[in-house]
């Protein structure tokens, strides 16, 4: 078994950026779940299936494989064997990913992958039910949160520097709609396992947000 970090929270908390800095300090392995989910997003896209349409998008699972493997240690989201890591980080894909993780079929395509990798190896992996259904002997266990108008303005600020033109009203807007759907899913919700570490990152530096989770690491 492979010593494990969970990191959970909301979109926009900062999840991957921290959990890729805390990977390096302690020589982990990242593993972002939230792109699995983007990559079957992709799929469903490509067949121009409704979100809404639970048998569908369950149908759709069968002839969809997502694999991962690592470029330059960044980890890298295969489609059928296609590399789609470049087209997963679209609000579009976003959305489709946001719908359907709600679908079992969709979970239980991904559940394997994931555990897989935790016990072959040392991992930090972040996203919204690895402390409470992934990984629950996980050795650390991280919330990471921040208030709705931080995590609207850091997205934001990011689509900006990337050029993108984007309302923050219509981010923050997102964003809550986001946080109501992984949270309310009668599937592996959105939740603080017990034993896990809350961090509000509201207030708090990157560099703050990642010694105060290597602490809590071996
Ligand atoms: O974290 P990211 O925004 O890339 O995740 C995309 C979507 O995938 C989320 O909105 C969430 O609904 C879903 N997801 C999930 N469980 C995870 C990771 C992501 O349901 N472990």
């Amino acid at each position: 078994m492979g010593y494990n970090v969970a990191v959970d929270g909301p979109a926009g908390a900062g999840k991957s950026t921290i959990a890729k800095l805390v990977a390096k300090e302690k020589g982990y392995i990242y593993v972002d779940t939230g792109a699995m989910y983007r990559g079957l997003a992709i799929h469903f896209l490509k067949k121009g299936i409704n979100p809404d349409n639970k048998k569908a998008v369950a149908d759709a699972c069968r002839d969809a494989q997502v694999t991962i493997g690592y470029e330059n240690g960044a980890q890298q989201i295969y489609l059928n064997g296609e590399n789609v890591t470049a087209m997963l980080r679209t609000e579009e894909v976003g959305n489709m990913a946001s719908k359907t993780s709600a679908i079992p079929e969709v979970r239980q395509k991904l559940l394997e992958l994931q555990r897989s990798l935790a016990e072959e190896k040392d991992v930090i992996m972040d996203g919204r039910d690895i402390g409470t259904n992934i990984l629950p002997e996980a050795d650390v266990k991280i919330y990471l949160t921040a208030s709705v108008e931080t995590r609207a303005k850091r997205r934001f600020d990011e689509l900006k520097a990337k050029g993108i033109e984007c309302s923050l009203e219509e981010i923050a807007r997102d964003i809550k709609e986001r946080d109501e759907r992984d949270m309310t899913r009668e599937i592996a919700p959105l939740r603080r396992a017990e034993d896990a570490v809350l961090i509000d990152s509201s207030e708090m530096t990157i560099t703050q947000v990642v010694e105060a989770i290597c602490s809590y690491c071996r």
